[in-house]
């Protein structure tokens, strides 16, 4: 009787665990689009400690990253492979952003950057060949965005300490795409639809 009853518990606690864990998965549909005014609204700057809302919203936009850029995984939850996402993008008007990187293949390395600052950055130029996507945006978009090759950015991480990352390349674009989301900027905005590929010729594309 005992053991009956202490099993069916277990199985209990099994079932809450497991449908919370699906139930709080940050989906693909709980990203704005780029049309939604929160995208455009004011970010505030984030007060320390963080509380374990924001907390468990870090966790679950890495996760969301992470399994992005898993093709199984993203297939079996309907991702669009991203590398870095913004809080304002998930409704939350706040200055933070983390990114996901695959630095070789199937080693990631998780960057979280709250109240983060542009301290320097290189002369040089760059831009994505193929232009920039966005988890925002579900539409190709024609051009290039300059952005510098290389930045130092300062921030805090989630547990209020200090941190300062430098940049190249793919990463780099990343930060600066997703300190543009904390500024209202989406990245088609940097483009003259006019003359989409402008001073292509003084950038090097990556
Ligand atoms: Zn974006």
């Amino acid at each position: 009787m005992f053991e009956k009853s202490n099993n069916s518990f277990l199985f209990f606690t099994f079932v809450i665990i497991y449908s919370q864990g699906s139930d709080f998965m940050l989906k693909t549909e709980d990203i704005l689009d780029e049309k939604d005014p929160r995208l455009r609204a004011k970010n505030e700057e984030v007060v320390f400690p963080l509380d374990k809302k924001d907390k468990k919203i870090i966790h679950d936009m890495l996760e969301h990253l992470y399994l992005s850029q898993i093709e199984e995984k993203a297939k079996k939850y309907n991702l669009r492979p991203g590398m870095g996402l913004a809080a304002p993008q998930l409704g939350i008007n706040k200055r933070f952003f983390v990114v996901c990187y695959e630095e070789e293949e199937n080693v990631f390395k998780n960057y979280v950057l709250i109240n983060p600052k542009l301290i320097s950055n290189s002369e040089e130029l760059i831009y994505a060949s193929g232009g920039e996507g966005c988890l925002s945006v579900n539409r190709e978009v024609e051009g290039i965005v300059p952005r510098y090759a290389r930045v130092t950015f300062e921030g805090y991480d989630e547990n209020g300490n200090k941190v300062r990352y430098r940049a190249r390349e793919e990463l780099a674009i990343a930060f600066q795409h997703e300190l543009d989301h904390l500024n209202g900027i989406l990245f088609f905005d940097h483009i003259d639809p006019k003359d989409p590929y402008k001073n292509m010729e003084h950038m090097r594309e990556i």
